[in-house]
């Protein structure tokens, strides 16, 4: 039985504002989830984080470091990183990609990044490892190859992904952890196609749609995923995996994807790159160096509230480690602003105005 309740509150067009429940916690969709990749956010304590309900942690890092047998041990990933909220663990499988690997049948082979031994990921282990971490929701092990891969790559992506859905559908046994597929495809509406129908087949908690994000323009992303959600049950949320740029995202409410998680925003951040509404200020630009104002006048987060843009740059040039942690919280609080205002805005029927606000 699934432990995920989706109830879409109000829709305008294709725009959802839903409210995701699991094990008596609530989100509120469409919603963003900051990435705490080996259970911390960089360089920011997600304490520090008071508006976000839904952080997302990595199974091939936690796996590798510090091993889900021990986190398991102390209580569970939410115990061991002291968080309440919710927890989306990704299965491994873009690592998958973004990683020197070898596909075999079974699963992919990886080069353990910090002794530079090989290990084998399979749909088992990741499925066995998210239950170990006792993660809110997990994901598939999926397999994720090049936006503009060759068809026959695409294709036999969609079928090891199928193969390895099936695998994990059945060993996955946890009432306390709902279970995502994720369809592939690339840019091919046919695959895309077969790929949800397939997943659908399965009947999963929610649906992501993986292998976006990397390289196609906007335009090409918003028609496929246009054409996908038709293929999807309007009553399960839909995520669109490693997207988090301001206007990527309202191009995908837009066309009813419910949960995003990216660590762009947090990136930027990083860089001194930092959101204003919708558009951007470079704190190490010289004109700030003795501006005494906040990054943007009106922002709730614990930054804005304290410190100025002078301060700001002053110590991103100087102590960066405790620039970033200030940087890395404005931007993250901006991009939930951002989808607070999309869900009121669906919720008076208003986001046609909303959207213009921002793009
Ligand atoms: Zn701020």
């Amino acid at each position: 039985m699934s432990n995920l309740d989706f109830n879409i509150v109000k829709k305008d067009s294709f725009a959802r504002a839903g409210i995701v429940k699991i094990n008596n916690k609530e989100l509120l969709t469409p919603t963003f989830m900051p990435v705490a990749t080996k259970g911390s956010l960089k360089s920011t304590p997600h304490e520090m984080l008071d508006k976000t309900t839904v952080l997302l942690a990595n199974t091939y890092h936690l796996y590798l470091r510090p091993g889900a047998d021990l986190i398991n041990e102390l209580g569970g990933l939410h115990k061991f990183m002291n968080w309440n909220k919710l927890i989306l663990t990704d299965s491994g499988g873009f690592q998958g990609w973004s990683l020197p690997t070898k596909k075999i049948q079974e699963g992919i082979e990886f080069k353990n990044i910090y002794d530079g031994s090989t290990f084998l990921m399979t749909p088992e282990v990741s499925i066995k490892t998210q239950n170990l971490l006792g993660s809110d929701i997990a994901m598939i092990f999926d397999y994720v190859v090049n936006i503009d891969a060759p068809i026959e790559k695409q294709e036999d992506a969609i079928k090891t992904t199928e193969t390895w859905a099936n695998i994990a559908k059945n060993i996955h046994a946890n009432n306390n952890q709902s279970l995502f597929g994720i369809v592939q495809g690339g840019l091919v509406k046919e695959l895309r196609e077969k790929s949800a129908l397939s997943m659908t087949k399965l009947e999963f908690d929610g649906y992501a749609l993986g292998g976006l994000a990397l390289g196609e323009t906007r335009g090409e992303r918003k028609e496929i995923v246009n054409y996908t959600t038709q293929f999807l049950p309007e009553n399960r949320p839909r995520y669109v995996m490693g997207l988090g740029d301001t206007l990527g995202l309202i191009d995908l409410i837009e066309e009813g994807i419910d949960m995003f998680d990216c660590v762009w925003p947090a990136r930027l951040a990083r860089h001194g790159k930092l959101i204003t509404g919708n558009t951007y200020l470079n704190i190490k630009n010289k004109q700030f160096a003795n501006d005494p104002s906040p990054i943007y006048e009106g922002c709730p987060c614990f930054t804005c509230k304290n410190y100025s843009k002078a301060y700001l740059r002053h110590i991103l040039r100087n102590e960066p480690t405790s620039a970033w942690l200030y940087l890395t919280v404005h931007n993250l609080i901006q991009t939930e602003i951002m989808l607070d205002d999309a869900r009121k805005s669906i919720l008076e029927s208003d986001f046609a105005n909303f959207r213009k606000r921002y793009v």
